[in-house]
């Protein structure tokens, strides 16, 4: 049994077409050719009038989802044989319950459903898409979950999901699916991106005309979904390969328990730089693992979500991350991780102390400063050398020295005096001598 939409309206026309002529594959025919009546589509505007839904900074949540609507509405029109009704056009309150109504009065083949969200931490962001927990809604839902979620993914946004959520009496708990399946249509509901994270900021900050860009990708998948073509936009979806769903036996549950694996161990500590390099593992068999964030003080304190490697089939992820973190220096780190699976329920890891990385940069004053007192001690020996060295003569030696002098002069004089007596005393003997004779 398939639970696509399509499939089963095919099969309508195949037992259709039948009586009239054999030997006609039914997959090579677009709905939009075959359907003898026009696709009514459904575009429910989240939130309106008093309801504003999500604001964060300016940003509007019931003004976006219009602006998308209108769009998307504008853009579905351009394809052959559809019919496009917005819940509401204007500014106005209206129940969930009416909207579902509305979608029923005119026989809606489907109901699509336009958020914008936000997180009280507003540290989220992503889209995602929340599909009936059941039966063939289900099935149809995540069939068209899965063509709108390649185009968001990109268009750049983060998959946070194709994803179910139950209230307490286990039936859906937003209100628009919920109706939407008793009054028997599909139904799914996007939230397109989170209207209060930088991450996401970029999608939306030009405002409106921006804003359109998703209306535009919302009709186009769901172009793709029901196989339709436009001849002013020259697409042509007959051939879409429209990913399949089988149609579960009980209902798909949301996953209520945390991820049960988070362990991180800190593989290399590049001293120069202070980046740390740390190899994670984190797992939740239930769901998968959507974001990682990370604390240096033990987990008082977490820095924002990053991404968690996902293949990109959703609702699945793989085991291992590795990823850096620049730590401060001379300070004893304490690491810890944590991971959210895609129903934000988080698991903190284990705790890695890191001994504290001395600082490269006071390293190097200190070298600095050492080597400076040490020319300054080298310097200062060196200046009381010569200090000594240049001691002023006292008095006393200036005695010592001309006494000394004096000594050195008399004797001197002695001598010679000595010396000019015995040559004196000489030449006056061999004078006296030479007489005699
Ligand atoms: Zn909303």
């Amino acid at each position: 049994m398939k639970g696509n939409i399509q499939i089963i309206k095919i099969l309508k026309v195949v037992l259709l077409t039948f009586s009239f002529t054999a030997g006609i594959t039914f997959c090579s025919v677009p709905v939009s050719v075959w359907a003898d009546e026009p696709l009514v589509i459904v575009i429910d505007p989240g939130h309106g009038g008093e309801n504003k839904g999500a604001q964060y900074e300016g940003y509007i949540e019931k003004e976006m989802t219009m602006a998308v609507a209108k769009a998307m509405k504008e853009e579905l029109l351009k394809y052959d044989g559809v019919e496009v009704y917005l819940t509401h056009e204007t500014d106005e309150d209206m129940t969930i319950k009416d909207r579902a109504a509305f979608a029923a009065e005119i026989d809606a083949d489907f109901l699509f459903c336009l958020h914008f969200n936000s997180s009280a931490s507003h540290t989220y962001f992503g889209a995602e898409v929340w599909v009936p927990a059941g039966g063939e809604y289900y099935a149809q839902g995540y069939s068209f979950a899965q063509i709108v979620m390649r185009d968001l993914g990109d268009l750049g946004l983060y998959s946070r999901g194709i994803k179910t959520r139950l209230n307490n009496r286990d039936d859906n708990y937003y209100g628009i699916l919920r109706y939407s399946t008793y009054e028997g249509i599909p139904s799914v509901l996007i939230e397109h991106c989170h209207l209060d994270n930088e991450k996401d900021e970029k999608f939306y900050r030009q405002g409106p005309e921006q804003l359109e860009e998703f209306g535009r990708l919302d009709a186009t998948a769901v172009a793709k979904y029901f196989r339709l073509k436009s001849e002013s936009l020259g697409a042509d979806y007959s051939n879409f390969p429209v990913p399949e769903t089988e149609i579960p036996s009980d209902i798909v549950r949301p996953d209520r328990t945390e991820p049960e694996l988070c362990q991180i161990e800190v593989t290399e500590i590049n001293e120069e730089t202070g980046e740390v390099t740390v190899r994670m593992e984190a797992e939740d068999e239930d769901s998968y693992i959507l974001y990682y964030n990370y604390s240096i003080d033990g987990g008082n304190y977490y820095f924002m979500p990053e991404t968690w490697p996902r293949p990109e089939v959703w609702n699945h992820s793989l085991k291992e991350l590795e990823f850096t973190v620049k730590v401060p220096f001379d300070k004893e780190i304490l690491l810890r991780a944590g991971v959210c699976n895609g129903f934000d329920l988080w698991t903190e890891s284990n705790i890695v102390t890191i001994a504290p990385i001395p600082d490269p940069v006071r390293l190097q004053e200190e070298l600095l400063r050492a080597k400076e007192e040490a020319l300054r001690k080298a310097q200062e020996q060196y200046e009381e050398i010569r200090y000594e060295e240049q001691q002023p003569v006292t008095d006393e030696d200036i005695r010592k020295e001309r006494v000394l002098l004096l000594a050195v002069i008399s004797g001197i004089a002695a001598l010679m005096v000595m010396v000019v007596f015995f040559m004196v005393k000489t030449t006056f003997v061999l004078i006296r001598g030479n007489k005699k004779r």
